[in-house]
């Protein structure tokens, strides 16, 4: 009987126990837009496959222990590869976001999404969430049907992350690889190698294993919480375009982006944000005409500072700081939701 008794007393600690850690477990939505972490192909090593074929729930029993890590639920917000990523997903995906992250009922956010565009998504997200909580990307460069796909534990990594209070408070994160990058540091840096994200000037903000993260460093920009950008009664944003420059441009490409309508024109420039001459004379006309130019770089790291080889004090040009053109475009479309003046729009680059 005495045996029974302590048998009885220790099921039921037990039980209190698991009680109690299934209640500790993190509340984490999971927010899936496509892309190769749901892509497939027709066999495990073919390299041709579509993007976005496979669902949510499909590529979480891929995952197997990730119950543990959280309690989680999926929502489908689009299944497109990410070069389809547009502007009405994105406002989509940041009011969604916001309304999960509102209510005490959800701790963190962890977005699938395709690799060649995620840091555009992450930089806008990070501009536009207004939360402390964990937003967390994630992709993989293998589709769900490879051969060692990378999928599967990139998310259950990514969960992990969005899971843990110290990720609270850095802004958007993008984890692929082991690695913990911030929205506005990272960018893609090959076509195809599982090691493709890397954040050349301020490194990563953490790495992550198996689900164990370790932090490093905390990216100085403002975002968020902090964030005075507001998208919740944005349905469109305005037309910002990208020229590349490279030797002997046409300079007729900024006059054309004018003609078409363009608000801003962004520079891919060459080195520290520069163009011939011709183009320099091409983008002082758009300015006389109210258009924002933006000269970044198609250099892969450094920063394009102001009156170096090109002076924006006269010509009315903003110089980029640490942002790439893509980065550039989704500052610049933000920032003309609002009449700012040219500096204050070269102060926004250099605080976000
Ligand atoms: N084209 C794919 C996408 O961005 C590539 C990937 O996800 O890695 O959706």
């Amino acid at each position: 009987m005495k045996h029974a008794c302590r048998m009885i007393l220790v099921l039921t600690t037990a039980t209190v126990c698991q009680y109690s850690l299934a209640q500790a477990k993190p509340n984490i939505v999971i927010l899936a837009t496509g892309g190769t972490i749901a892509g497939a192909a027709a066999s495990g090593t073919q390299s041709a496959y579509t993007s976005g074929a496979v669902t949510i729930d499909a590529m979480l029993k891929a995952v197997p222990g990730i119950e543990k890590l959280a309690n989680i639920k999926g929502e489908q917000i689009s299944n497109v590869g990410s070069q389809d990523m547009s502007f009405d997903i994105m406002l989509k995906l940041a009011k969604r976001i916001n309304e999960l992250l509102s209510t005490s009922a959800v701790d963190g956010v962890v977005i699938t999404h395709g690799t060649d565009t995620m840091e555009e998504t992450a930089y806008f997200l990070n501009l536009t969430v207004k939360s402390d909580k964990p937003v967390v990307m994630v992709g993989s460069m293998r589709p769900s049907t490879a051969v060692s796909a990378d999928g599967p534990l990139n998310l259950y990594n990514a969960v992990a992350v969005a899971a843990d209070p110290q990720a609270r408070g850095r802004g958007v994160l993008v984890v692929m690889n082991d690695q913990i990058h911030a929205a506005h540091s990272l960018t893609k840096t090959s076509t195809t190698s599982i090691q493709t994200f890397m954040s050349p000037l301020r490194g990563v903000v953490g790495v992550t294993a198996y689900g164990k993260n370790d932090w490093y460093n905390n990216p100085p920009w403002k975002h968020t919480s902090q964030s005075e950008f507001d998208i919740s009664n944005v349905m469109k944003l305005p037309r910002v375009d990208i020229v590349f420059a490279d030797v002997d441009m046409e300079p007729d490409l900024i006059d054309a982006s004018v003609n078409a309508g363009a608000k801003g024109i962004v520079v891919a420039g060459v080195g520290n944000g520069n163009m011939n001459k011709v183009s320099v004379d091409a983008a002082a006309r758009a300015v006389k005409k109210g258009v924002i130019v933006v000269r970044s770089s198609r250099v892969a790291t450094g920063m394009v500072d102001r009156n170096v080889e090109v002076n924006d004090d006269e010509l009315g040009f903003i110089a980029s700081d640490e942002l790439n053109p893509q980065k550039s475009r989704i500052l610049l479309s933000l920032a003309l939701l609002k009449p700012e003046s040219s500096s204050q729009i070269q102060q926004l680059f250099r605080t976000y």
